[in-house]
């Protein structure tokens, strides 16, 4: 599932290839299950153009001058393809984005849980959905205070996104792996050091994701994202890495060098 890395791939996508071209139309897909603009928000958006973008923890907004945002939610599966007219158009897009010159942007989403829509007011948007601060952008301080008072398992404190916006699955289990703290380590009970410790990596490891790409292939051979199997072998202590059920998710971990201190 796409959390913040990769939602900001997804951004740059727009800010590096559809911004500053005129929105000529748009074309639908299959489209139950997708929450998509309505035939008069899609209106309005004809005849302007992208001219910024932001992102708040997996939210993806492309701004239209003085008018409204494009908001995108990835879901579960989704991802958006900049083509040109004349290729072949994604599978499963679900709404395409045609600008002049022959651009075109899709929102590609096999399994159908992705949102767009029209926002106003991106920070009231942010607000309503209760959303915590973004986890790129949160401090030392901030992140101690919202995490470190928890009482719950490090990890669901972790993927809560009303105390920290942007880290799901994957990268939660990889910041507590690269510090060597069991997922169901209880948040209130870790060290002041530890949840400092937490922050920084959690930071470095989405950091270079989004240096990356979002292209796992480029990432560090040491990294737990490709030893995800329960039995593998722990490229960093020769543990056996194992799965367990915390809060709901699935998390994967080392139980030799993740003692939960
Ligand atoms: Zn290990």
């Amino acid at each position: 599932m796409p959390e913040l890395p990769e939602s900001d791939a997804a951004r740059r996508r727009i800010a590096d290839q559809c911004l500053n071209r005129t929105i000529e139309g748009f074309d639908l897909g299959e489209v139950s299950h997708v929450e998509l603009p309505s035939k008069a928000e899609r209106d309005r958006l004809v005849g302007t153009q992208f001219s910024t973008t932001r992102r708040h923890g997996k939210y993806i907004f492309a701004g239209t001058k003085g008018g409204p945002w494009l908001h995108v939610h990835l879901g579960m599966s989704g991802s958006l393809r900049v083509w040109e007219e004349g290729e072949a158009e994604p599978d499963f897009a679900r709404l395409t984005i045609r600008f002049e010159g022959g651009r075109r942007l899709s929102f590609h989403d096999p399994r159908k849980f992705g949102v767009l829509a029209l926002v106003e007011d991106v920070d009231a948007f942010i607000e309503d959905k209760g959303l915590g601060p973004d986890a790129m952008q949160i401090g030392d301080n901030a992140f101690a205070d919202v995490i470190g008072s928890t009482r719950g398992a490090i990890k669901s404190a972790l993927l809560l996104q009303s105390k920290l916006a942007g880290i799901g699955n994957l990268w939660s289990d990889e910041t507590l792996y690269r510090c060597g703290v069991l997922p169901d380590a209880r948040a209130c009970d870790l060290e002041a050091a530890t949840i400092s410790h937490l922050h920084r990596a959690m930071q470095d490891i989405m950091g270079l994701v989004m240096d990356k790409n979002a292209d796992y292939s480029q990432l560090p051979q040491d990294w737990l994202i490709h030893h995800r199997e329960a039995g593998a072998a722990c490229p960093r202590c020769g543990g056996t890495i194992a799965k367990k059920t915390v809060g709901g998710r699935t998390a994967y971990h080392c139980p030799e060098h993740q003692t939960g201190a």
